[in-house]
């Protein structure tokens, strides 16, 4: 059975290559993020204080990097456009607080590599370490009361998961449900890009970006959970945060109570 969040081909794949670990007991492979040759299947100590023990093929350069990031928070607020078709007619035209978005290290030297590694290269070791990564920043930011009544994964689309094998936003919801006893809902999907629409945004307009995405982002059937409920959306790296707040959009136009972001990483 294929595990919720990954692509069926990709798990496929996966345990076929752990199979031919064990059997094939080669003594070097290259290292996950620079592509040197690196012991094969070394454990690497913790490179953190999060107690983790990091399951990734890595050289001694890239290690000694690693261990180098260290957390530091951010929280930014992103306005978010008024509610213009909310459930109940009164809340038409009623504008939602600002989207409180908390990312827990720059996106920037050593956390560059590995988040590539993560997202693009099937290094799916890593969502362990960068899901404790956010859990401590986002208890700390709490107090340690984080409570949301939801977890909600920011959507991939179905493209971009056949393409990559696995959904990093949901693995790493996953984390934070197993640390902080809150289920995942996957309240919200992503519709394919369809022509005219290319992978370079950065050209675009805040408003440009927000109305091209909000078009994209639509409610699951299961959204409807998220009514007078407190949600905890969580993604990978938040840039502009277009993304971000289109999510919470979407999640304020179906009744949610309250909306907070989360990321591992935030473009400085
Ligand atoms: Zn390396």
């Amino acid at each position: 059975m294929t595990p919720p969040g990954w692509h069926p081909a990709f798990a496929r794949k996966h345990c076929k290559e752990r199979f031919l670990d064990h059997l094939f007991f080669l003594e070097t492979d290259h290292c996950r993020l620079c592509g040197r040759s690196a012991p094969r299947r070394s454990a690497v100590g913790s490179p953190h204080r999060f107690g983790m023990h990091l399951l990734l093929r890595v050289c001694p350069f890239c290690l000694q990097d690693i261990t180098k990031i260290s957390l530091d928070p951010a929280l930014r607020h992103l306005p978010l456009p008024p509610l213009v078709a909310a459930g109940r007619g009164s809340r038409r035209g009623f504008h939602v607080k600002p989207l409180g978005v908390l990312g827990a290290m720059p996106y920037q030297g050593p956390l560059v590599a590995m988040i590539r590694a993560w997202k693009y290269d099937g290094a799916i070791e890593l969502t362990d370490w960068f899901g404790m990564a956010l859990v401590t920043v986002a208890l700390g930011a709490s107090g340690g009361a984080l409570a949301p009544d939801w977890i909600v994964p920011v959507p991939t689309s179905p493209d971009r998961l056949s393409k990559r094998g696995y959904d990093q936003a949901y693995l790493l919801a996953a984390v934070l449900a197993r640390e902080i006893s809150a289920p995942v809902l996957p309240a919200l999907i992503k519709e394919n890009r369809h022509g005219g629409f290319t992978e370079s945004q950065t050209s675009k307009s805040q408003s440009e970006r927000m109305q091209a995405l909000e078009g994209q982002i639509e409610l699951a059937r299961a959204g409807a959970e998220v009514a007078g409920k407190r949600v905890l959306l969580v993604d990978d790296v938040v840039t502009t945060g277009s993304t971000m707040a289109a999510c919470a959009s979407a999640l304020y136009q179906a009744g949610a109570a309250d909306v907070m972001g989360a990321a591992v990483a935030y473009v400085p």
